[in-house]
């Protein structure tokens, strides 16, 4: 099986708020295309193929009605004309299994149209056609309302859920489903007398009205008169008349100047937004006191793995506490580098990180992503996770020739997942090259999710993933760098949890399931691409056919341990602030005063006066109280990396306990079942904990093996330790190469190369500007090479 990607042409997340009927309403899973596709189908799959030509699909995702932008009236139309049924059905049914079913197939008819409209709203290249997904997103938002406050449906589900005997003979899914029905039914306080309902109500279009306010001012610029400024820094920033625009905190600015006018310019407080924010946390507060929660999180969290605002804390001090030594010694290597480069002004500043830190890694890594990309084309990638997906689940992927009309671009590629027993498990349409107006970030849609229909059949799941891939040119394939490797592996992770769940319900398909476990299947995939014997299977350099060697995965997978105690800090730092700011209201001080205190508790970097950056906390909209989930879903990944896959990533029985226990349920399963199904234990809190922080180890086990594994003999081994031994005394700090070329050139002749040579035992040794070594032995005339990977140790090709 081979799947050919030509391209001729081109990691979170979002859950929107549509309460009630827990329509999952521009869910988006967040995180990131080729040519021609020549495939080849399996011989059972051809039949349903050609059915499909037969029957010619010919709108988008085919969809009938789409074939024009007017056909969302007409898909909307019959969508809600169907509700209108549906909801008839259910309220004259006899409360039962029967209830969950129509329930769901009511939230079916709606999501398909909502769903595969707000993917079109924000992604489809014509605006008729955006438009006209707009309007069809909010007649059906208005239905959803509509439907949030039929008190006849609403009794409907509460006749089921009130009759005990009757719930305990559903089956557990059936009765989480209904559950989560009921849930979403009443954060419109339906459940509530009159006066309570309308206040609810009037909440919740309020809340509604502030998160996209508040959205909106987390993006908005700030300006500064341009005197303002040192005048050395002015040019870096956009100039308008007297004022200079100041539209990002630029992280990666070089001059460190640059980097601290910018974010205190950025982060200056704004009344306008800092006013948004404190309603908007109230509001919800309110809301959830209303229909019954102690505090907004509380709600929240309710059927997620963690459950309770109490462990979510218990979580985040226990990983701040582990952490705090190691983030410590971050900060003090990135204070050094600081000092070194800046000797006027070394104390370390939130705005330094980022920087320095990319630094150091690139300094001492040689990761230089020119180094992986012809290692990494599309073709090959995509080939990798076929093969992957293939041993591991029996699942095979196959490029398929779309419809005409059926996609929204040329360049869009379908696949259709095919399980070797089973059959075809669904579609996914990968969306992965640039475009004008393409949003930016990587993401997982669904559009249709699955679901077992009344006739016996099985709604088959659709889905789009979105990259922002360069188009490859006429020489040259489209080329990945690690990090759109890892992505492209991180956003198949969701496509494969929506294509093998086999749900019941629509309502529960694939990644709608709670947002801790959600990013648990993506987070896997990411241990898989960084894993040597993974990539091997697949990364050849696409001129030479040349394997990525194994020491340039491992320089790879170091790199990104640097500083990473500290980066996993500042994460602890944010989620703790989430959980406070939705904790016990009122809160007990201003939200700037709790960014400050709580900075201080599980940062470390001091607060800077006059700034306020919750106010630029975009995530506190989509993720209230659960910005932890990435920590969480990060640490149980781990968890099931280390326990299931780490001994053999190829295993299959390990995955097919993944799918049977993990995959296969979506969300209809309370998420810890699953990681305890697939854990075989029950993981406590102190095991994320400290699953997440051994993964921070520097794995020197893998060098010494790789200088072994690669015939190292004995003698490049000694001279090596001589090397390095010779060459610790000249260095002190990563920038050594650098500095060392500059100050004692005069000692050491320099090569053309921009290399260092100086003798040392038995040999000669080279430093080259980029952090490499190299030591001639002068008696063999052999010779060896190297790159630098910390302060002590050097990583030998
Ligand atoms: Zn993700």
């Amino acid at each position: 099986m081979e799947l050919v990607w030509e391209s001729g042409s081109a990691r979170s997340p979002g859950e929107a708020a549509a309460a009630g009927l827990g329509l999952p309403l521009g869910r988006v899973i967040l995180v990131g295309r080729p040519e021609k596709c020549l495939s080849v189908i399996p011989p059972g799959h051809v039949l349903c193929f050609q059915w499909e030509l037969f029957f010619g699909f010919q709108g988008l995702f085919g969809v009938p009605e789409l074939s024009a932008p007017e056909g969302f009236r007409v898909a909307q139309e019959k969508a809600l004309r169907k509700t209108e049924q549906l909801v008839q059905r259910v309220c004259a049914t006899p409360p039962g299994p029967q209830t969950v079913l129509i329930f769901d197939e009511l939230s079916d008819s709606l999501c398909r149209v909502a769903d595969l409209a707000d993917f079109v709203k924000i992604a489809h290249p014509e605006a008729a056609f955006r438009e006209a997904a707009e309007e069809a997103c909010r007649s059906i938002g208005t239905m959803v309302e509509k439907l949030n406050t039929n008190v006849e449906l609403y009794q409907s589900l509460q006749r089921l859920l009130a009759d005990k005997k009757l719930v305990d003979s559903l089956d557990p899914e059936t009765r989480r489903v209904a559950e989560l029905f009921m849930f979403d039914f009443e954060i419109s306080g339906i459940h509530l007398d009159r006066e309570k309902r309308k206040r609810a109500v009037d909440l919740n279009v309020k809340i509604l009205d502030l998160s996209s306010a508040f959205l909106m001012g987390t993006h908005l610029p700030n300006t500064i008169e341009k005197r303002l400024l040192p005048e050395g820094i002015r040019h870096h920033f956009e100039l308008a008349g007297d004022h200079a625009v100041v539209d990002s905190l630029r992280a990666e600015a070089p001059d460190d100047l640059v980097r601290e006018a910018a974010y205190k310019i950025f982060l200056y407080p704004n009344a306008g937004q800092l006013k948004r924010l404190e309603e908007l946390l109230s509001s919800r507060d309110l809301l959830a006191k209303l229909v019954g929660y102690p505090t907004y999180s509380h709600r929240a969290l309710q059927g997620t793995i963690a459950q309770s605002p109490e462990t979510v804390m218990e979580f985040l001090e226990k990983l701040s506490d582990k952490l705090s030594e190691r983030t410590m010694k971050d900060f003090e290597m990135i204070r050094g580098v600081k000092m070194k480069l800046n000797p006027q002004n070394s104390e370390l500043m939130p705005w330094d990180p980022p920087y320095y830190s990319g630094l150091i890694r690139a300094e001492r890594f040689n990761i230089e992503p020119g180094l992986y990309c012809p290692f990494f084309s599309l073709g090959a990638c995509m080939e990798g996770l076929s093969l992957l997906f293939n041993r591991l689940l029996g699942v095979s992927l196959y490029g398929e020739q779309p419809v005409k009309g059926e996609v929204w671009s040329e360049d869009v590629r379908k696949l259709a997942v095919v399980h070797e027993s089973e059959g075809l498990l669904g579609y996914i349409y990968c969306d992965f090259f640039q475009r004008a107006d393409k949003p930016h970030q990587d993401c997982h849609f669904t559009i249709r999710g699955g679901r077992l229909k009344e006739d016996g059949d099985y709604q088959l799941p659709v889905v789009v993933l979105m990259l922002n891939l360069p188009h490859s040119s006429r020489n040259l394939p489209t080329l990945l760098t690690p990090g759109m490797m890892e992505n492209l592996f991180h956003e198949m992770g969701h496509a494969m949890h929506s294509m093998l769940g086999r749900t019941r319900y629509q309502h529960v398909t694939g990644t709608r399931c709670p947002t801790d476990f959600a990013e648990v299947p993506s987070i896997l995939m990411e241990y898989f691409a960084n894993d040597y014997r993974v990539v091997h299977q697949f990364a050849r350099h696409y001129q030479t056919g040349q394997s990525l060697p194994r020491n340039m995965v491992s320089r790879l997978c170091e790199s990104k341990k640097v500083c990473a105690a500290a980066d996993m800090q500042l994460q602890v730092f944010y989620a703790a602030l989430d959980q406070i700011y939705h904790g016990k209201h009122p809160l007990r001080s201003s939200t700037t005063d709790i960014l400050r205190d709580t900075q201080e508790r599980f940062y470390g970097l001091p607060y800077v006066p006059n700034t306020a950056w919750q106010l630029r906390f975009s995530h506190l909209v989509g993720y209230g109280a659960k910005y932890y989930s990435y920590l969480m879903s990060r640490a149980v990944a781990s968890m099931v990396w280390r326990e299931c896959f780490r001994q053999d990533p190829f295993n299959r029985a390990a995955g097919e306990r993944y799918r049977r226990e993990m995959l296969a349920h979506g969300g209809g399963r309370e998420p810890m079942l699953m990681v305890q199904g697939m854990l075989q234990k029950r993981p406590s809190i102190d095991d994320f904990v400290n699953t997440l922080v051994s993964d921070l180890d520097l794995d020197f086990e893998t060098f010494l093996m790789d200088s072994t594994s690669h015939e190292k003999s004995r003698w490049q081994r000694v001279h090596m330790q001589a090397l390095l031994d010779t060459s610790l005394k000249k260095e002190a700090s990563p920038f050594v190469p650098l500095k060392w070329r500059h100050k004692e050139s005069s000692e050491h002749s320099t090569l053309r190369t921009g290399a260092l040579r100086y003798d040392c035992e038995g040999g000669r040794c080279f430093a080259f500007p980029n952090g490499a070594r190299g030591f001639n032995d002068l008696q063999t005339g052999r010779s060896c090479y190297g790159v630098l990977i910390s302060g002590t140790h050097v990583l030998w090709e």
